[in-house]
């Protein structure tokens, strides 16, 4: 059972956090600055962990958990609250629990659309990597490398970015971003 609650916030709280202004003709505009920016944790760095206990595992399953419970392909631990480099991802059959996960390699280039999870009802194209190597430690503790293309490289890129702050909306195509009701 997922007990982590998912923060949700809205496009136009994020995008001027970080001195970030949105790019090109996004769809949708907002009409101006909030007058105080609410800095959401999104924005922060996530820390690496220097050991993996069955707190870790019991985290990692919780956000599984979330994850399904939400309808999405990958969860970081920063979107539940928790500043550590951490994160799951369940694509075309494939289920990753993840910490500590470093890209090592990245090859071609890929458009597709994008959401996320604490940013309900929008959308953007970004460009990512076709294929990419993931360097992480599973959840005993053992050194993994995963590899991934298309679709799974795509989730992993996404999540991997929560962990320094940066959103799909920072990455995204000007003029692509629009909001779905
Ligand atoms: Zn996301």
């Amino acid at each position: 059972m997922a007990l982590r609650h998912l923060r949700k916030y809205k496009y136009e709280d994020l995008i001027y956090a970080k001195g970030h202004t949105p790019r090109g003709n996004v769809h949708f505009k907002p009409k101006s600055a909030p007058a105080r920016v609410r800095q959401s944790i999104l924005r922060a760095r996530s820390i690496e962990l220097a050991r993996v206990d069955d707190g870790v595992r019991a985290l990692l399953d919780d956000m599984v958990d979330t994850m399904r419970e939400m309808r999405g392909s990958g969860l970081a631990a920063i979107q539940v609250g928790v500043p550590r480099r951490l994160i799951v991802v369940e694509y075309g059959g494939t289920l990753l629990k993840l910490i500590n996960p470093v890209i090592t390699e990245a090859h071609g280039e890929n458009h597709g659309i994008e959401g996320c999870l604490s940013i309900p009802g929008v959308y953007g194209i970004v460009k990512r990597p076709e294929k990419i190597v993931v360097k992480a430690l599973d959840e005993r503790g053992k050194r993994i490398k995963v590899e991934g293309a298309f679709g799974l490289a795509r989730v992993l890129c996404h999540e991997i970015d929560h962990l320094d702050g940066i959103l799909f909306i920072d990455k995204a195509v000007p003029g692509t971003i629009y909001k779905r009701s």
